[in-house]
């Protein structure tokens, strides 16, 4: 058996065919937003694992993934079908492109990657103040809305853009990145070779945090 068995505590729909799992941190795992854990479960005869980046903004007591939900896929389905007091296995934390209490933050986000934006995002607002944040989104289908609203009302810069909408959003990255700040960049391999662009032509010139959430789904790999 692989992983720690941990309890599921809660699983919501939070929009664009995506759900956001509350996981029990029994065994007391320091965890950060943006590292990411990797999550098994029996699907049918087979053991099937994949990794997911932490969403929320602390870990006591229990920590958040949000999961993209890809209908032919084989695991994100079955997650998002858990209730409350079911079990996975979980085994982690991973990476290396978290939040390492950076006062200021731009989080450039493509689909899940709105996961570790929101949980940097409100983790920087609490701790530095919501002015401190920027958040770039790419999404044709936003989810995690309320709590992107949230950051906004108390003061932070949250830019939503459609997929095709190239201009609108290197222009939002060389925006954000203008006021400084670490930045972060999250998602699948198509989202960073744009994001990567965004960047190289809006001038930056620091190292970005990133992590590859691999093909996209439905891609040929
Ligand atoms: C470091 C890291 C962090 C990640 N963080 C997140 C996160 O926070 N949130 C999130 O939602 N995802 C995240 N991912 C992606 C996640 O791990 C899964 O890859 C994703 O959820 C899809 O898993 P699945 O089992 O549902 O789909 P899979 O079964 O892996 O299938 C994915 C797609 O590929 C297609 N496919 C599969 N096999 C083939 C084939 N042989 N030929 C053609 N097409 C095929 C399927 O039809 C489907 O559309 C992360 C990945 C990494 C590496």
């Amino acid at each position: 058996m692989e992983g720690t068995e941990v309890a599921v505590k809660d699983v919501r729909d939070v929009g664009g065919d995506t759900v956001a799992i509350d996981l029990s941190n029994s065994p007391n795992w320091e965890i950060q937003p943006g590292q990411f854990v990797q999550v098994g479960l029996s699907v049918g005869e087979e053991f099937v694992v994949r990794h997911y980046t932490v969403s929320s903004p602390y870990s006591d007591g229990s920590f958040e993934i949000t999961v993209g939900v890809d209908p032919s896929g084989e695991l994100s389905p079955a997650l998002a079908a858990l209730k409350p007091d079911d079990y996975v296995s979980v085994d982690g934390p991973y990476g290396r492109s978290f939040y390492e209490d950076e006062e200021r933050v731009v989080v450039l986000a493509g689909g899940p990657g709105v996961g570790p934006a929101v949980g940097i995002a409100e983790r920087v607002a609490d701790e530095h103040g919501a002015e401190n944040v920027s958040v770039v989104y790419v999404d044709d289908e936003p989810a995690h809305n309320e709590r992107l609203d949230t950051l906004r009302e108390d003061g932070a810069r949250i830019v939503v853009v459609a997929e095709d909408e190239v201009g609108e959003f290197d222009e939002a990255v060389a925006d954000a990145v203008e006021e400084g700040g670490q930045v972060f960049v999250y998602g699948f391999e198509g989202f960073l070779a744009d994001a990567e662009m965004a960047l190289k032509e809006a001038g930056y010139d620091g190292e970005p945090k990133v992590e590859n959430f691999g093909p996209e789904p439905g891609s040929e790999e």
